[in-house]
């Protein structure tokens, strides 16, 4: 039976295939392919790891064979007979193979996927005595995950998933068939585990519209939906799905003819991004002349090239964070930066890049399975330069792989989550000691602009103190906007008060944007605002000439920035900032 379930349309376009659902699990749990060669390996990992439960439950079952009725309950003899016959269970051991041998799903997440499939059969009973059995098939998977060998390293370093892996696996069963990734949650980092092309779109029951989850699914250029509350619950492994990005739409089992429709669309699509590839070579410049800069957003050295492909004049914004998360713990080294960002450096071919330092905390933690309990509010925590000026040694080690890099090509660095005259001055203070120390070493090293990111209200409101400090500046507007209007950007239960339109952050954006055009300074916007085509127009208005955003988005913006007269949008983007209610002024030029 057809039905729709509507979230937040994060990444455009349209998406139809099978759906793979992750499981949500208490226990850390990697997702990556495997190699047809390692299918036996993975099964006998699960069977060693089920191996050692059922021993344990062995061991556990005589000790209370020598213990009297008072020291061992019925129950819990009961209780263990029961353990014991669901990990002997046939659809959860012949489900797991499946996983793992249809699928090429590693160990773990084959255990978690039939978990899901067989934990659903359970929701359904009449029976509540069944009912509650669920419980306890989940605590025999924790135990199984737990016990099986080998789950650490695996949950390290995925294996690479590359298309031909998933492709040559479907062949078994469906020629080509396309995967969607249906999940209650992903982390960040997870997120780049799948970022080599595998699944054709995601959807998220959580999540905000710039969450960076969101953020992640918007960089592979694929259609996502967040934000879709039960979406994990109600779409089953392997049921069709259509994922609308554009209207954040999900629609499940499509009859033919909404499937008709949406294959139609998606040639639509298709042929305006053919269109727009014209421009590619095309100068970014207003009809009145003016020259815009459109930078690209990275995460990964390696989506240099993506940048580089889709015309980038420059990287705006490298969040380094992506090089420490999904380590558990183990920080990167100065060697290991050092060569990440030289990397990133020598792909943009000799225009100029920017290396935000490390901003992990609120949603980004390091590590899928770290959850923040600690601190009640963590994006009002230890976040950002909050947490590199916590630990300096760990920052100096950043500053000093950042400088080395910049020997290889132009290179600016970005301070994210800037509030404090303090926080300024000892960031300047540690630039200055990690070129100081690699001078005093002989180690080379190159010059870098020094630049702070505007995401708190603070920050925009003492603009002549940060320009006496900084270079440039770079308004992140994604945390502007969430700490200017106190909504949580992950937390898709506010996203609908998540507003970049409204006048008070249009205010500190516009002056921003003032101040360094008057002081000479340069400036751009680096948060997704710089990605929306329905933007483009009021900020050229307000005196922007450099956005960053995703590659993907680059030549839509283009498109906006050449039928754009900045001369005339000025009055108007005034007329806009005014406005009471700006939104009702944006389609008035
Ligand atoms: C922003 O806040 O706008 C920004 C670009 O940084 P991030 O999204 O990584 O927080
Ligand atoms: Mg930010």
């Amino acid at each position: 039976m057809t039905f729709s379930i509507h979230g937040l349309a994060v990444a455009r376009g349209i998406a139809i295939g099978r759906a793979v659902l992750v499981a949500s699990s208490r226990v850390d749990v990697a997702h990556y392919f495997i190699e047809p060669a390692q299918v036996e390996a993975e099964i006998e990992r699960v069977k060693r790891g089920r191996d050692a439960v059922v021993e344990e439950l062995h061991r556990l079952q005589q000790t209370i064979a020598q213990l009297g009725p008072k020291d061992a309950p019925h129950e819990l003899r009961a209780l263990l007979d029961v353990h014991l016959m669901l990990l002997q269970d046939e659809e959860m051991v012949g489900g797991v193979k499946h996983w793992i041998r249809d699928r090429l799903y590693n160990a773990e997440w084959a255990l978690t996927t039939q978990l899901e499939v067989v934990a659903r059969q359970f929701d359904e009973m009449e029976d509540e005595y069944l009912r509650e059995r669920k419980a306890d098939l989940e605590q025999i998977t924790e135990k199984v995950l737990r016990a099986m060998p080998g789950q650490g390293t695996a949950s390290v370093l995925p294996v690479a998933v590359t298309r031909k892996t998933a492709t040559a696996e479907l062949q078994l069963e469906d020629t080509d068939t396309p995967l969607v990734l249906i999940a209650h949650e992903i982390s960040p980092s997870d997120m780049l585990q799948f970022k080599q092309g595998l699944f054709a779109g995601f959807v998220t029951d959580v999540g905000g519209k710039t969450s960076h989850t969101a953020i992640v699914a918007r960089s592979m250029d694929i259609p996502a939906v967040v934000g879709a509350r039960t979406a994990s619950q109600l779409v089953r492994q392997d049921d069709w799905v259509i994922i609308d990005g554009n209207a954040g739409v999900v629609i499940v089992d499509p009859s033919p003819i909404i499937l008709a429709e949406y294959q139609y669309k998606q040639r639509q699509l298709e042929l305006e991004r053919s269109r727009l590839a014209r421009l590619l070579k095309t100068p970014s410049v207003t009809l009145d002349g003016e020259k815009v800069e459109l930078l690209a957003n990275i995460e990964m050295p390696e989506d240099a090239l993506g940048a580089m492909k889709a015309g980038a004049a420059g990287v705006g914004l490298f969040r380094s964070e992506f090089l420490f998360m999904g380590r558990h713990g183990r920080l990167p080294d100065e060697q290991e930066q050092y060569q990440a960002y030289r990397r990133a450096v020598e792909g943009m071919g000799g225009l100029p890049v920017t290396i935000r330092t490390v901003d992990i905390g609120a949603d980004k933690p390091m590590d899928s399975s770290f959850v923040e309990t600690s601190h009640l509010n963590p994006a009002l925590g230890l976040r950002a330069i909050r947490w590199s000026l916590a630990d300096p040694a760990m920052f100096l080690t950043q500053l000093r792989a950042i400088l080395r890099a910049a020997a290889h090509g132009p290179v600016k660095m970005l301070i994210p989550m800037l509030a404090h005259l303090s926080e300024i001055r000892q960031t300047v203070a540690l630039v200055e000691q990690a070129r100081a120390e690699l001078q005093r070493e002989g180690v080379p090293f190159g010059a870098v602009t020094l630049g702070a990111m505007i995401e708190i209200p603070a920050a925009a409101l003492m603009l002549r103190t940060f320009l006496r400090y900084f270079d440039y500046l770079s308004l992140g507007t994604n945390d502007l906007i969430q700490y200017t209007l106190a909504i949580d950007r992950a937390d898709e239960s506010v996203a609908h008060l998540y507003d970049p339109l409204h006048p008070a952050v249009l205010r500190l954006v516009a002056d921003t944007i003032a101040e360094c055009r008057a002081q000479g300074k340069e400036v751009s916007v680096c948060g997704e605002m710089a990605g929306d085509v329905a933007m483009t127009r009021l900020l050229l208005g307000l005196g922007l000439r450099s956005f960053s955003m995703h590659p993907a988005q680059i030549l839509s913006v283009k498109q906006e920035v050449l039928r754009a007269d900045a001369g005339k949008l000025t009055p108007w983007a005034q007329q806009v900032l005014e406005a009471d209610e700006p939104a009702s002024l944006m389609g008035s030029l």
